[in-house]
């Protein structure tokens, strides 16, 4: 089940909107309580997974009576059926409540500190979430606790318990992070993260693979800064130039995925070498990063955000991810991207000729015959006005696949373009005039 706040890209405030989305459909805030008992009598459901978003942009009032209903309406006190639950903590900062329920749950998360200390018994999680905002409390407990950098490094050897273990270890980063007032770097970005921290919990917990959730913004925006006057801590960011973050020695992961969903600056950054109007925020750097801090063969992203950098130029973007993806030149490394796109990104108007003319397929890429497809859902306009539900909606992919045999790199592209869109958009003699084009693949 999915409880979501739906708000435009770059909104940051408290919201005046009294609405909500539930498994994709508007619900009315004093609907809700209705619509969850319900749930509970009518149909008699036993929610099993309870994923919530951005709640915590809800006004206080409601905002706090929205947790209060889940816990009471959708878990019960004794959370006999849950399994999942995902982002309530961002409402409360970790409750008796939701820490009850997180002993109870195979998935659970984003973590708020507190949480963390009452995990003292044992479980075995299938996955555990956690943000840079973690790392940083943990940080500042364990420096507090402390009078040197021997006695902190004990403190957080206290403070993360091996009864613990987790399958995938889910990290959300917030990509525009900002210091307190008064201090230098007032621009937003994802800020240094505890790396000390970070790989305590990666080896205490057993953690087998890597889930990154990139997120242009949390209500955990503001850093803390007290850790960074002590030089206990190597500070690492995903967006720093690659060559400074250290390879970690003895830690190695099954694989890393990567979700952009909720991304703008690192999803950009993948996708435009030069940005025309911004600065690139460094996410160039990110494959050999991942790669420094969370040892892998197996990288996979979707690039499901396309909004904003597949507008143009089909070829043009495939070089670019492609030239990203190998700028260290990887060895043993497969990297899986889904990359979503607009229709029209396949042609361009020949200024001279005022002509049509479409796309091929960028240099180094072999089509690999492959029938993808996938639903996806989205708002179908405007979300101020708060549209009924979401719309479902087909896309069909094509896999494009770079391989360089010598150095054991493989790179797969899977393109996904909206199915209704291949249904109205081409004329087949444009097709017939461009046999080796791009969007040919997807006709064939
Ligand atoms: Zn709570
Ligand atoms: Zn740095
Ligand atoms: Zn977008």
């Amino acid at each position: 089940m999915k409880i979501e706040y739906v708000c435009e890209r770059k909104e940051r405030e408290k919201t005046s909107k009294d609405f909500i989305y539930i498994n994709y459909r508007k619900v009315k805030t004093q609907d809700v309580l209705g619509y969850f008992i319900f749930l509970n009598t009518a149909v008699g459901a036993k929610i099993e997974k309870i994923t919530t978003r951005r709640l915590w942009m809800l006004k206080n009032k409601f905002m706090i009576r929205l947790h209060d209903l889940i816990h009471s309406q959708l878990i019960g006190s004794n959370g006999t059926h849950i399994q999942s639950l995902i982002g309530l903590e961002e409402i409360c900062n970790g409750c008796e409540k939701c820490f009850n329920i997180a002993k109870k749950c195979l998935e659970y998360g984003p973590l708020r500190f507190s949480t963390l200390q009452t995990m003292t018994y044992s479980k075995n999680y299938k996955k555990l979430h956690v943000t840079d905002k973690l790392f940083e409390d943990i940080a500042e407990y364990c420096i507090s606790k402390s009078k040197n950098k021997e006695e902190c490094f004990q403190e957080l050897d206290n403070t993360i318990f091996p009864v613990i273990s987790c399958d995938t270890l889910s990290i959300w980063i917030n990509e525009t992070r900002v210091f307190p007032d008064g201090m230098e770097g007032l621009e937003y970005d994802h800020r240094h993260m505890p790396r000390e921290v970070i790989d305590v919990i990666l080896r205490k917990w057993s953690v087998k693979s890597i889930q990154l959730n990139m997120i242009y913004f949390t209500n955990e925006g503001m850093c803390s800064v007290d850790w960074l006057q002590y030089d206990y801590f190597t500070r690492v960011r995903l967006n720093d130039p690659y060559f400074k973050t250290q390879k970690s020695p003895d830690l190695k992961f099954t694989n890393v995925d990567v979700e952009m969903s909720d991304s703008i600056y690192c999803v950009r950054d993948l996708g435009v070498r030069y940005p025309k109007y911004k600065s690139p925020r460094g996410y160039a750097n990110f494959i050999p990063n991942i790669r420094r801090l969370f040892p892998t063969d197996k990288i996979s992203m979707d690039l499901s955000h396309w909004c904003c950098i597949a507008n143009d130029d089909i070829e043009k973007k495939m070089s670019t991810i492609l030239y990203v993806v190998s700028m260290e030149q990887p060895q043993n490394l497969s990297v899986d991207i889904k990359f979503f796109v607009e229709s029209a990104i396949v042609k361009k108007l020949n200024e001279e000729t005022k002509k049509e003319e479409l796309f091929g397929i960028a240099p180094k890429y072999n089509f690999r015959k492959h029938c993808l497809q996938c639903y996806k859902k989205s708002l179908p306009f405007e979300v101020k006005l708060g549209p009924d539900a979401f719309n479902s909606e087909k896309w069909i992919g094509r896999r494009f696949q770079v391989e360089d045999t010598f150095n054991q790199f493989n790179f797969n592209l899977d393109v996904y373009i909206k199915e209704k869109d291949l249904e109205d958009e081409l004329d087949k003699e444009m097709l017939q005039k461009y046999p080796n084009s791009f969007v040919g693949h997807f006709y064939n």
